[in-house]
């Protein structure tokens, strides 16, 4: 166990929207951060005091990095494992590599989660199409296909709804790396936020219910619009997996919700702060950033219970545009992540409501 208190540097490797939150939320407690991403212009480096701009394979940089910093964490999952190993000859790192390791593969995670009792939609994993085609027989359709690896927002997927959608759907992964997995008509989509002391406390936020627009987030709405006996239970179910997996940190975990049993699947889980939680900014005592940021540093975990109902909106692309109509609505708090371009399907910033707890009739 470490316990680290204000002054001591926190280094995060990744310098997104993420990464600049936490460093937001650090700051708040007293300490310092420390940047490490291969980007110019990177969000994050806009809010920290300390910043290495190298390559994450870069053995001399990371050991140089080690060498500063009291503890180490990530704000994405995609680091290379490899790294995280150098890392944590020298100092601390949370989440652990080998918590890293099962979240960067579709089919580890998988095993992972079936092999503690937990459901997801059912897969195979294939290397060739020819494989695909055997799977699709026994999965049926319609299915989906993935790369087990770097896929987000959607990319690194393909529906097949009839065998000979195969042969293009193989052909747009192009990797040799895939799992097919059955599609689940899912009623909702939801996600807890988990957070593991050092200690082994585990505190959980709410469930949110996620809507998604071209696959990425538009919506979190908390609390989820589940009876409160489901929220128990997918709380109940992050919570084996932040215990089964002696995590520490804040791990999201994404659920798809069905009437009919299993009422859950997770469908993945991300080793991070999590876009799903940002109205825990507003809407908690602690935010998911602070929250990360007192585990890894041994702090006692905060109250994560919601002062009542709330909603985020991400702002994607030119939505960001409408910033003078979020400043000028008393209800909205807008966040912008300092990004100056705003590509199409680019997370610029959000805006989180706090809604009135009764529903107006
Ligand atoms: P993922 O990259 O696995 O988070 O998937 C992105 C989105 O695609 C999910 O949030 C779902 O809306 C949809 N999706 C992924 N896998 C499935 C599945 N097996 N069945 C139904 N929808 C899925």
């Amino acid at each position: 166990m470490i316990k680290l208190g204000p002054g001591a540097v926190i280094g995060i490797l990744g310098g997104g929207q993420l990464g600049r939150m936490l460093a937001m939320a650090a700051a708040q407690l007293g300490y310092h951060t420390h940047i490490y991403c291969p980007d110019e212009r990177n969000p994050a480096e806009q809010v920290t005091d300390r910043l290495s701009r190298h390559s994450y394979t870069d053995e001399t940089a990371l050991v140089n990095f080690a060498q500063k910093v009291d503890v180490v964490t990530y704000e994405f999952e995609n680091i290379p494992v490899a790294s995280v190993e150098i890392l944590r000859k020298h100092v601390p790192v949370f989440p652990s590599a080998e918590v890293l390791r099962v979240s960067q593969d579709r089919l580890q995670e998988k095993e992972f989660l079936n092999g503690i009792g937990i459901d997801t939609a059912p897969y195979k994993a294939v290397a060739t199409e020819t494989e695909a085609k055997a799977a699709l027989n026994v999965i049926g359709f319609p299915a989906v296909l993935k790369t087990r690896r770097f896929g987000y927002d959607g990319k690194g997927q393909a529906i097949v709804r009839l065998a000979e959608e195969l042969p293009d759907a193989w052909a747009q992964l192009k990797s040799n790396e895939v799992i097919i997995e059955g599609f689940i008509p899912f009623d909702m989509e939801i996600s807890v936020l988990a957070a593991r002391g050092q200690d082994g406390e585990i505190r959980c936020f709410d469930p949110a219910e996620n809507i998604h627009k071209n696959h990425i987030l538009d919506l979190s709405i908390v609390p989820a619009r589940i009876a409160p006996a489901l929220r128990n239970t997918a709380v109940d179910i992050a919570k084996r997996i932040v215990a089964e997996l002696d995590y520490v940190g804040i791990l999201a975990v994404e659920f798809f919700v069905s009437s009919s049993a299993p009422v859950f699947r997770v469908n993945e889980i991300a080793p991070r702060v999590h876009n799903s939680g940002h109205w825990s900014i507003e809407a908690c005592p602690t935010s998911q950033f602070e929250q990360h940021i007192r585990a890894i540093c041994g702090l006692p975990l905060g109250d994560t219970s919601l002062y009542g109902r709330a909603e985020m909106k991400n702002l994607i692309g030119e939505d960001i545009n409408d910033m003078d109509i979020y400043l000028k609505d008393p209800d909205a708090n807008f966040h912008h992540y300092g990004k100056m371009e705003a590509r199409p399907g680019r997370k610029m910033g959000h805006v989180t409501r706090l809604l009135p707890t009764v529903e107006p009739q």
